[in-house]
């Protein structure tokens, strides 16, 4: 097996791109953009399935195998079943899973399926459809849940819920999520709140923490048990209920960060590659992608941008500056 090409400074090798897709969303997260005057990258600047299946080609030539579609909402780009299917058929790429609100799921998920995506997550942060609005500024959430119902009549695996979990909020969520997820073997993976949305909102003690949930999980549910990681450089910290029925996973960038095992980067939608989500600097890729360079010198702007990874975000010191772009133009 011929060695990882994409090695930081610190040894960690990079085996994962977060692709976005585009940064427009049907949905308003308080805690990822603003309700009103959003500013989008303008259409001829995002890049075009060809662009990005060339992109993600190269990639796979210097060891990624690991691909997420992302957005903003993903699911906005018209004919994504499209690029799915070129994706899935890159020589390298063993796995490709894609992030969505679910919001226009169940009109999308065969056609995706068929086109050969099976491993989903859907962002969902409670089941009440007060508190969905609340949190969405939207009134989807019948939608949203239409749209597992039919990720799962249609057999994706595995199913994901990502809940993201603001303190003061959605506590009486945490509980009923990991319930549903039992009932209908989906993971729920619960998302510390992190300072990536474009107002500028998140506190410290908005956070609510991986060990509080666990607490509630235990006390509302039943004794959880961490399980060993299958791949160390995984995000999440999973366990599973003592009952045999059901895991849940903690994404805690803020209690516990796990940038030691980072393998991921992410292209923006307008083709900016970052090493980090929190990253302040990043590379422009598209220009090389648009003015006839060679393979060989898109390589060396991936190459360059690993090289230049920082050991991983800094929210727990006073150096943090939060990244200049919020979440919905990165992708999660
Ligand atoms: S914060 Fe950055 S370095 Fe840390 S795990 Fe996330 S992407 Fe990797």
């Amino acid at each position: 097996m011929p060695a990882p090409e994409l090695v930081d400074t610190f040894g960690r090798f990079h085996d994962n791109l977060r692709i976005s897709v585009t940064d427009r969303c049907n949905i308003r997260c308080f805690y990822c953009m603003p309700e009103t005057e959003v500013e989008f990258v303008p259409r001829a600047e995002v890049l075009s399935f060809e662009e990005i299946e060339r992109f993600a080609r190269i990639a796979a030539r210097l060891g990624v195998k690991k691909l997420r579609l992302t957005g903003g909402e993903p699911l906005l780009r018209k004919d994504l079943p499209v690029l799915v299917k070129k994706l899935s058929a890159i020589d390298g790429i063993e796995d490709l899973a894609m992030t969505t609100n679910g919001v226009t799921l169940a009109s999308h998920a065969q056609a995706l399926y068929d086109a050969g995506l099976r491993r989903i997550n859907i962002h969902l942060d409670t089941l009440d459809r007060e508190r969905f609005r609340e949190i969405t500024r939207r009134d989807d959430f019948h939608h949203v849940m239409e749209g597992i119902h039919a990720c799962l009549r249609i057999g994706y695996g595995p199913i994901k819920i990502n809940a993201v979990a603001v303190k003061d909020l959605v506590e009486p969520d945490i509980v009923p999520l990991a319930r549903f997820g039992r009932e209908h073997g989906i993971e729920v993976r619960y998302i510390e709140f992190m300072p990536l949305d474009a107002q500028g909102l998140w506190l410290r003690n908005k956070v609510l923490l991986q060990s509080e949930m666990l607490e509630m999980l235990a006390e509302g549910i039943g004794p959880l048990d961490e399980i060993p990681p299958q791949d160390v450089r995984a995000p999440a910290t999973e366990y599973h209920f003592r009952d045999g029925i059901g895991r849940v996973g903690f994404i805690s960038s803020v209690s516990r960060p796990f940038c030691l095992n980072c393998n991921r980067l992410r292209i923006t939608a307008d083709g900016k590659l970052r090493y980090c989500l929190f990253a302040i600097e990043e590379t422009d890729v598209k220009t090389a992608l648009r003015d006839g360079s060679s393979e060989e010198q898109i390589v060396e702007l991936i190459r360059s941008t690993v090289a230049r990874k920082w050991i991983g975000h800094e929210i727990n010191t006073t150096q943090f500056v939060p990244p200049p772009r919020p979440m919905y133009s990165i992708g999660g």
